[in-house]
């Protein structure tokens, strides 16, 4: 089994707060085999400092430099791409001019509202209705991507969410909207992508996101790649959780966790 994390930020995103020298120190550490950094970019985001992506040559710079410093650590370039319906041209040419090994395809902003924003996304809406409305605009955004490796965090709806609820009821689950997820699922399985199991979810959702129901249909619509993600922003978080979630998946019948270089899939035995 290869110790990777898939989904991380460094002070090179908006919201990272650790320097990529500390994140490779502490996943070195952890015993961790491979780490992708996966920086934001949030074009057109309409709160202040979000829509600020990475300095590019600074970045690459960075990057260049903590492989010379830490050779024993596989470190990989990408991108959490925050999907802006409105901007996906312009979000396309900027990821082709730049030397990717991995695109996370992610989404933040519904109806150009990030569910971050509690007070403004949920006000007005039932946890039934916030949540349809984040999975019909989920599948909207991934049905409308090709070129892409994995997708992050499918639940993200509610992490924020402010509804007086067992705590199992929390997150989005397939019974929420399974005509959205089945779209979305069945787009990913088609393309061949991956599934992203992002480990943040145990501590804000008591389960990954995905909530094993929406992995469990993943497997039987026939999907079988998987990322891991701590999407940690500290050194705390560094690796959080990425054991557990990979026994999980493998419980689940998951088969493949993947790796990329330059675009190109590698997948190694859950
Ligand atoms: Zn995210
Ligand atoms: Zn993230």
């Amino acid at each position: 089994m290869r110790l990777m994390d898939y989904h991380v930020h460094t002070i090179h995103s908006f919201d990272g707060r650790q320097t990529v020298e500390e994140l490779c120190a502490r996943m070195l550490a952890l015993g961790a085999d491979e780490v992708c950094l996966t920086e934001h970019i949030e074009p057109g985001h309409p709160e202040p400092g979000v829509d600020r992506p990475p300095v590019w040559d600074d970045w690459l710079a960075n990057i260049a430099r903590a492989w010379e410093a830490f050779p024993t650590l596989t470190l990989r370039v990408g991108i959490e791409i925050g999907d802006n319906p409105l901007l996906r041209k312009e979000t396309q040419a900027l990821l082709d001019s730049l030397p990717l090994d991995f695109r996370l395809l992610s989404l933040h902003m519904v109806g150009g509202v990030d569910c971050y924003d509690a007070a403004v996304y949920y006000r007005g809406k039932t946890r039934a209705e916030a949540y349809r409305e984040y999975a019909a605009a989920k599948a909207e955004s991934v049905c409308a991507w090709e070129d892409f490796d994995s997708v992050a965090h499918i639940g993200y709806v509610a992490r924020y969410a402010p509804y007086q609820m067992e705590p199992s009821e929390r997150p989005l689950q397939h019974r929420d909207a399974p005509e959205e997820l089945d779209a979305l699922l069945r787009h990913i399985v088609r393309l061949d992508k991956c599934l992203e199991i992002n480990t943040s979810g145990y501590d804000s959702l008591g389960c990954p996101m995905p909530h094993p129901s929406i992995i469990r249909r993943y497997i039987e619509l026939g999907g079988t790649c998987f990322t891991f993600g701590s999407d940690a922003h500290t050194t705390d978080r560094d690796l959080k959780d990425i054991r557990r979630g990979m026994e999980e998946v493998r419980a689940l019948g998951g088969r493949w966790c993947c790796s990329f270089e330059q675009r190109r899939r590698k997948v190694w035995r859950l």
